[in-house]
């Protein structure tokens, strides 16, 4: 821009969501976000970077290629022209620009792209500087994070563009296997190969409110299917909703949330090393080769119940069914509330669904960083129907499962929060194969080489808690339930009808003192009297406790030895132990 540049075109400068006229500076100020409808104008690289990391910490790497056409194209101007026509309005020598930086303290690598620099389209060169940031991340042991801003493969460069997409690819698997953690922003807009590629293909997708991502554009899906396109079609939002990104972000809140991941994926390898403690590891008492372990829970409660002589073996089953259905009972997001800080939620399943049945992201317990995945309910009918009553889907089950293989990844510990009436039984459910959704679940649980704590805080209905419960530790408050089949399910098939689902639930052994003699759960988590939704304060404290003083231990092990230990913590049911459970107590 020259000094004769029209004085208005610097001042002012017109918002493409509510056409507001709007003073230059003031939208600089907002973050180029407008401050009257909150459209988030595109930015370019450059102002990207500014906004995004730590004042003065970002160092370029060199973005000069030996120069390409490597098809001679020509469309109606020679590439080369094209290209130099872009680099000329950009000042930037590509479509990308990629750095080292910290954001709120934290190193990382940045591929940044720009829209601007013909359509931010992938292109040899914009493959080969992502790739070496990629390589640098890698080198330097620290996460990548991917701006993109794309209408997807660069066609002047032809079938070597769509190559960049494996290319990137591969460095990013290169990351994965090394437990790096790798972050994509999308950005309006983001499509094509870009979307088909890294943009999706990081463990975790974040959208700026307002971007759009797709493989196909709207235009070119309106002229193949021949008909209008659903309102916020292929949105922030609409991903959301779809299952497709973990979170929609403001511009204003990405630098912070980034943040806040960065911090809680940095912990995860450090959490896992052997650190010196208060408390010794027991390790003899988690062997489980004899009798249910049941660690001392002294230090966990102020009236333990474990011990034997205080359990509540008074109460009927049948109360205690109730009262752990009761809706002022404490929910997994309570919990994340009072137990837990710092909750970023993660969402999807990036198959199509979000479960709005079960929550899980990254949180602190006592400030150590772990991924917490639970079924949620609600006090209300409204917050009840909207999360499905806690039943999850099949994409809640695979959005659990995406979320445990993070966690392993990175080296988080596991914390699940089971409270569910059993997995979704709808005909939707069926057809997204809810069966194959949980096994896989129980699979992946017992090969995760992460440390795994299952507590059943509610109900825990069968095979739809299992799917979060094989674990490490399996904890249970003390009035919980844990059941293969609902009272109500097994009195209508085994009794003449329902209305026997008392006597069920005596018969079916579903309480927290019958499952811990049986070897089912290792601990109970005592509840204040009268039962937890009393005084949910003093619930989480008491959660709170017993989570640590499990945890912990587990933290010091090689993963190796986790995962032999658990498979054998499963062996150890059924016929074999049949005799030795009588004489567990
Ligand atoms: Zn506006």
């Amino acid at each position: 821009m020259t000094a004769t540049a029209p004085r208005e075109e610097r001042l002012w400068s017109r918002c493409a969501g509510c056409a507001s006229l709007l003073y230059r500076k003031r939208l600089r100020r907002n973050l180029d976000v407008c401050p009257e409808c909150g459209t988030h104008a595109r930015l370019g690289a450059p102002d990207r970077l500014r906004q995004l990391v730590d004042p003065g910490s970002f160092r370029p790497l060199p973005d000069r290629l030996p120069e390409a056409d490597p098809i001679a194209f020509v469309d109606v101007l020679p590439y080369p022209h094209r290209l130099s026509a872009a680099r000329a309005s950009t000042g930037l020598a590509e479509a990308v620009v990629c750095g080292t930086a910290t954001i709120g303290g934290h190193p990382a690598v940045l591929a940044v792209m720009d829209f601007r620099f013909l359509g931010g389209s992938l292109g040899c060169a914009v493959g080969e500087l992502i790739t070496r940031a990629a390589e640098r991340a890698l080198d330097d042991r620290v996460p990548l994070i991917l701006v993109t801003a794309s209408g997807g493969a660069r066609m002047q460069e032809g079938a070597l563009s769509l190559m960049q997409m494996a290319t990137i690819s591969q460095a990013i698997a290169a990351l994965r296997e090394a437990g790096l953690l790798t972050v994509s922003v999308l950005t309006d807009p983001t499509y094509g190969g870009v979307a088909a590629s890294f943009a999706t293909n990081t463990d975790l997708v974040l959208a700026e409110s307002g971007a759009r991502m797709g493989f196909a554009g709207p235009r070119v899906i309106r002229q193949v299917t021949g008909r209008a396109l659903p309102e916020g079609f292929q949105t922030a939002d609409f991903l959301l909703r779809h299952g497709q990104v973990d979170m929609v972000v403001q511009r204003r809140s990405l630098r912070g949330r980034l943040t806040a991941l960065l911090a809680a994926t940095s912990a995860g390898r450090s959490a896992l090393l052997p650190v010196p403690r208060q408390e010794p590891a027991p390790r003899r008492g988690r062997l489980a080769t004899d009798a249910p372990a049941v660690a001392p829970s002294t230090s966990v409660s102020p009236e333990p119940l474990v011990g034997g002589s205080a359990a509540p073996a008074a109460r009927d089953a049948w109360d205690t069914v109730r009262t752990a259905r009761h809706p002022g009972r404490p929910t997994t997001l309570d919990y994340l509330d009072s137990v837990f800080d710092g909750f970023v939620e993660l969402h999807g399943d990036r198959l199509g669904g979000d479960c709005p049945a079960i929550v899980g992201g990254v949180a602190r317990l006592d400030g150590r960083h772990v991924m917490v995945i639970g079924h949620q309910k609600g006090h209300t009918t409204a917050e009840l129907v909207a999360r499905n009553f806690g039943m999850a889907s099949p994409a809640g089950h695979r959005k659990a499962l995406r979320l445990m293989r993070l966690a392993a990844r990175l080296g988080l510990p596991v914390v699940t929060l089971v409270d569910t009436p059993g997995a979704d039984p709808g005909v939707g459910a069926e057809e997204q194969g809810q069966a194959a959704a949980i096994a896989e679940n129980i699979l992946t649980l017992t090969m995760l080489p992460t440390p795994v704590l299952a507590v059943i805080t509610g109900e825990g209905g069968s095979g739809g808690a299992l799917a979060l419960a094989v674990a490490d530790r399996v904890l249970m408050l003390e009035h919980a339930v844990y059941s293969v089949i609902s009272p109500e399910g097994c009195a209508a098939i085994l009794w003449p009808d329902r209305s026997a689902a008392p006597q069920a639930a005596r018969a079916l052994r579903l309480t927290a003192p019958d499952l811990c003699r049986l070897g089912v759960i290792d601990e109970i988590v005592p509840e204040p009297a009268p039962a937890a939704h009393d005084d949910p304060a003093e619930t989480a404290r008491r959660l709170r406790a017993a989570l640590l003083a499990n945890l912990l231990p587990l933290l010091d092990m090689p993963p190796a030895m986790l995962v032999r230990l658990r498979r054998q913590r499963f062996r150890r049911f059924g016929a074999a132990r049949s005799g030795a459970r009588a004489g567990a107590r």
